[in-house]
Order: C-alpha cells, then structure tokens, then sequence
C-alpha cells in the first residue's frame, strides 16, 4: 500500500494507474461500515483496478461549535486496517494544502441539502461537495463508493456529480450495523455506557416504523408521530428530525416515490443520524 500525502504526488500516481480507481473517502477512524465499502470497493476494481482511499477530517463540513476538535483521530490504527483491507492507495492530506489561507471558493448544492441535516447543520453539505470535489479532481477516479448511513450525503453526492458533469459513477453501500441494531459510527465512540446501551432502540424504531407499513399503516403523519413519540422516550435524547420523504427528491411523497424515514437525534452530546427504506407511497 502507497500512502501518500501530497496532492501533487497522488495526482502523479493516479495518472498513471492503468486499471479503474475506485475510491472510498473517509474522516477516518476506520470501523467495520468504512471496512465494508472498501471492501466492495475491492470487489468493483477486480484485478486490475486501484483501490484508493482518503482520510482527512474536513474542517469545512462543521459548523462552529461542533466536534471538528475532539473527532477521533488514529492514523496508525486506520492505515494498518487498510493495508489488511487491500487497498492500493492511501491519500492522507494535510488541511493546510487542501485549504490555503486564503482559499475562496465552494461548491453549493441548493435544492436536496437543504432538508433534514442541511436545515441543522447550515454550510455542512457546502463543506462536503468541497471536499468530495476537490478529492474528486485530485483523484480522478472511475467510481467513488459512499455509505447509505448518510443517505442525504449520498443524495447531494449525486446531484453534484450531475449537475458538474464529473465522469464518476457513485455506488451507494448499505448501511453497516452492530449486532443489536446500531448504526457504526466513528461518533459512537462519544456514547457513555447507558447512552451506548440506550443507542439501539433508535433502529428498533425504524423498524417497527417498517412493520407498521408492512401491516398497512398507509397514514404517514400518524407514522411519523409514532416514530417522535417513541424516539422521544429514549432517555437523554433530543430529537433533530424524524422525516418520511422521498428518497431521491427528499420532498413529501408523491405517487411514484420510494419512501425513506431518516432521523436524527442527540443522544447526550452525540449526534446520530440512521435511516430505513419504507414500502410505501403518497
Ligand atoms: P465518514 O468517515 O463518517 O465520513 O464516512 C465515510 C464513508 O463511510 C461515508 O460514505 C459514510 O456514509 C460511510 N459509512 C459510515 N458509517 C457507515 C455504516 N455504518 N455503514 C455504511 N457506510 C458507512
């Protein structure tokens, strides 16, 4: 595995890759989610192709008084999990190359980042195509694979790479869970003992949500006050957003709409987010 931190010298070893690169980008902290796309990573570049993979922890994407400072950092850890995993390319780049000083330019995606997350976090998804573009010019990859934990990420992702033409094919990657339900998340470390053991009952939520429809619940107003009221019984949590909408547009349902139900809850001081498809239409 090559690890690489200036842009320069992974623009150099991009170009000249013969096979596919395909790249997973990452804060870091590697967990078994990240480890999963870059296996399926793995598995699109085939034998021929690169696997690349970026871990910066991108200043741009928070806001004032959120985590930027305490998110876990452990660079020894996640290099030698991706050298086990099989990747090629490993682009670890420093904040001040990626942002000079006097850096003045951001790419701005204006219809679907402004719902659920976008409506909390102002300037978070501005932050992520940045970043995701800048990565994106650096590397030049064939396909970029991106978790479905982030379902609106992935959503913003798509219609940046549209809408600016960038000759990339996104693949979105299941999300990847503990074994009693949680969602893995670098955040998770944040959770205390109770909150951790609390945490689970977030997806059990979202499940029983899906059994509803699945038993004919077709009223979403009375799902979604079903969804609040349970979320809101966890101990110590504030509730962000609990929204059913469409999962491409994310705007109410209309009749041919796939459905997604994505919440987000403060659990003490730690922000989760998870999400879960719902067979259901306006
Ligand atoms: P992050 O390091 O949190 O920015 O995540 C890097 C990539 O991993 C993003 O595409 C995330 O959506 C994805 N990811 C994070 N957690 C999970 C998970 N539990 N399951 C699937 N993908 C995930």
């Amino acid at each position: 595995m090559k690890t690489l931190s200036s842009i320069a010298s992974v623009r150099t070893w991009c170009s000249t890759q013969r096979g596919k690169i395909v790249f997973v980008p990452t804060m870091g902290a590697l967990h078994a989610g990240h480890l999963a796309l870059i296996r399926h990573a793995r598995s699109l570049a085939g034998s021929t192709g690169r696997v690349a993979v970026s871990i910066f922890v991108n200043p741009t994407q928070f806001a004032p008084g959120e985590d930027f400072k305490k998110y876990p950092r452990d660079a020894k850890r996640d290099a030698s999990l991706c050298r086990e995993a099989g990747v090629d390319l490993l682009f670890t780049p420093e904040a001040a190359k990626m942002y000079p000083a006097d850096a003045s330019t951001r790419i701005e995606e204006n219809l679907v980042s402004q719902p659920l997350c976008g409506a909390q976090r102002p300037g978070h998804f501005s932050g992520v195509c940045t970043i995701v573009a800048k990565l994106f010019l650096i590397l030049r990859p064939d396909i970029a694979v991106f978790g479905e934990k982030d379902w609106q990420q992935l959503v913003v992702l798509r219609r940046m790479v549209r809408d600016l033409n960038f000759p990339i094919r996104l693949v979105g990657h299941p999300i990847v869970r503990e074994a009693d339900g949680l969602a893995l998340s670098s955040r998770n470390r944040y959770l205390s003992s109770t909150e951790r053991a609390a945490a689970p009952e977030i997806f059990a939520t979202l499940k029983a949500a899906k059994k509803r429809v699945s038993d004919g619940e077709k009223n979403i107003p009375a799902l979604r006050r079903f969804v609040i009221s349970r979320l809101k019984k966890i101990p110590n949590v504030k509730l962000d957003y609990a929204e059913i909408v469409d999962a491409e547009s994310l705007q109410p349902l209309n009749k041919a709409s796939r459905a997604i139900l994505a919440v987000a809850v403060k659990l003490g001081k730690t922000r989760l987010i998870d999400n879960i498809k719902l067979p259901l239409r306006a």
